[in-house]
């Protein structure tokens, strides 16, 4: 491709203790984590409201977050589903022993109040937000991030900070820093589809007898598994759609995959959002037509953003492999704790996708009710950085892993610690890849993470 030098002088903002770069589950407890601690913190986020693929993605449902037993994400994450739920925002049909005691149980939300929750949060936080701002480009000396030039409105900004987390979901601005990514598509055989999720209406839940999404889907199934005999969809994807139920007539509507579309490539992405939409159309026929209760849904909209599952993951210090997660390990530095199945969407729509998926996400990748495995800190480190760390969907992990942690409450409890290692490297004097893990973890106990170590170490686990 050809180049073009562009050389201008830029404004210079004022300076930050930590800049957060994304809005997204990640995003938010780390800003929120880093702002409690005393920091001065400016999170920016590309679209007009904080949340990420819960909000602009219509991702309306967080992860289960206990294990049957124990409320295994608690912290920043447990606040804020305790405050979306205690404001009526939650689905009409939840208790609190959804997010707190059930094994493999989702908590479908609102996603207006979800996005009034964390504007709420940041701002008791005291955390600057700039909304419609982008992340493009950096200012990196070795191993170091000096500052990021950020656009808006206003035009171009440079912007220096002591620290930088990069919780964009994509691993923007760790690979703008040129630190090693892995891509999905690139440096692996697949990646997995995305889907363009959708707000449903009009849903005449009684009729339909159980929420359609958990308690229902051997009904549900047999319905699209009828739908594609019929020829009914454009493709032939048996993946059952995920259908919460997220007031007492609404429903979001995970439905539909956009085979081979790669989110790090634009024209792959807007093909995509196309196609998303007329997929949209042919799932709300699909509703009105085979399963009872949807007779007169109605679509609301779908998201503006598109539901990225895999783009890119960063090398860290550290990368959490399926041994790890399959021995139920326990790290020193494990900054969180999770029970979720490895949950790797089809690839295509071949037989030999749906016996894969369907052996891994119902047996061989789910742990049992009490279990869980930890998160060690060095997967939020890219390899030898000093001021970055990266949370949420691109950490280091393998294609196995990720399919498990790249959710809302693990990226939320990545952020969280993210933040919180941050002010403890300014207060500290201490670079990321050498942080005292043990004081991190002790900070983190007292904000509330459920951290069920015995052994700390003031070493990171590496490898
Ligand atoms: C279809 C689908 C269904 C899912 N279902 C569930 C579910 O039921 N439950 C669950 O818990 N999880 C679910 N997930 C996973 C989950 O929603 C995401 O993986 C999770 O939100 C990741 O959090 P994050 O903070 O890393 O990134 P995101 O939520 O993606 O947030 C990243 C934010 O960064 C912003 N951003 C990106 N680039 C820039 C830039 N250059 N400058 C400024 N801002 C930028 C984006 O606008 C976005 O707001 C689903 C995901 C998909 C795609």
């Amino acid at each position: 491709m050809k180049t073009f030098e562009l050389k201008r002088q830029v404004p210079i903002d004022s300076s930050y203790d930590l800049v957060v770069c994304g809005g997204g589950p990640a995003g938010c407890s780390a800003a929120i984590a880093a702002a409690r601690l005393g920091g001065k913190v400016l999170l920016i986020e590309a679209t007009g409201c904080l949340g990420g693929m819960g909000s602009s993605g219509l991702v309306t449902a967080f992860d289960p977050m206990a294990n049957g037993e124990v409320a295994l994400v608690r912290g920043i994450m447990g606040e804020i589903v305790q405050r979306v739920h205690d404001r009526g925002f939650t689905g009409p049909q939840v208790t609190p022993d959804f997010w707190s005691k059930n094994y493999h149980c989702w908590t479908p939300f609102n996603a207006e109040g979800y996005k009034l929750i964390l504007d709420e949060l940041c701002a008791e936080a005291g955390i600057e937000v700039r909304f419609f701002t982008r992340l493009i480009d950096v200012d990196v000396t070795g191993q170091h991030v000096n500052g990021v030039m950020l656009n808006n409105i206003e035009g171009h900004r440079y912007v220096p900070a002591k620290t930088f987390v990069d919780a964009t979901g994509d691993a923007v601005l760790t690979h703008l820093c040129g630190a090693a990514c892995r891509e999905a598509g690139r440096d692996t055989d697949h990646i997995m589809p995305p889907t363009l999720c959708s707000v449903m209406s009009n849903i005449h839940w009684q009729k339909a007898q159980s929420d359609l999404s958990r308690t229902g889907p051997d009904e549900q199934q047999k319905y699209l598994n009828q739908a594609v005999d019929d020829g009914f969809f454009s493709h032939t994807d048996r993946h059952l759609p995920g259908l919460f139920k997220i007031s007492p007539t609404m429903a979001a509507l995970n439905g539909g995959h956009m085979f081979h579309t790669n989110a790090l490539n634009c024209k792959s992405l807007s093909d995509g959002m196309v196609r998303g939409r007329q997929l949209a159309q042919e799932y709300l026929a699909f509703y009105r037509k085979y399963v009872p209760g949807c007779e007169n849904m109605e679509h609301a909209t779908t998201a503006s953003l598109m539901g990225i599952r895999e783009s890119r993951r960063i090398v860290g210090e550290y990368e959490l492999n399926v041994n790890d997660y399959l021995a139920r390990r326990q790290f020193p530095d494990q900054i969180g704790v999770f029970n979720k199945a490895i949950d790797i969407h089809v690839y295509d729509d071949s037989p030999e996708q749906y016996a894969r998926f369907c052996e891994e996400y119902g047996s061989r990748g789910r742990l049992n009710a009490g279990e869980c495995f930890g998160i060690p800190y060095g997967i939020l480190v890219p390899k030898g950085w000093q001021n970055l760390w990266v949370a949420g969907r691109c950490v280091s992990s393998d294609v196995q892993v990720h399919g498990s942690i790249r959710v809302q409450p693990a990226a939320s409890m990545m952020g969280q610690a993210a933040g919180t290692a941050a002010m403890q490297s300014i207060r500290n004097d201490e670079v990321a890849c050498e942080l005292n893990t043990a004081v991190l973890i002790e900070q983190l106990r007292k904000d509330h993470a459920y951290l069920p170590q015995s052994d700390l170490s003031p070493t990171m686990t590496r490898g």
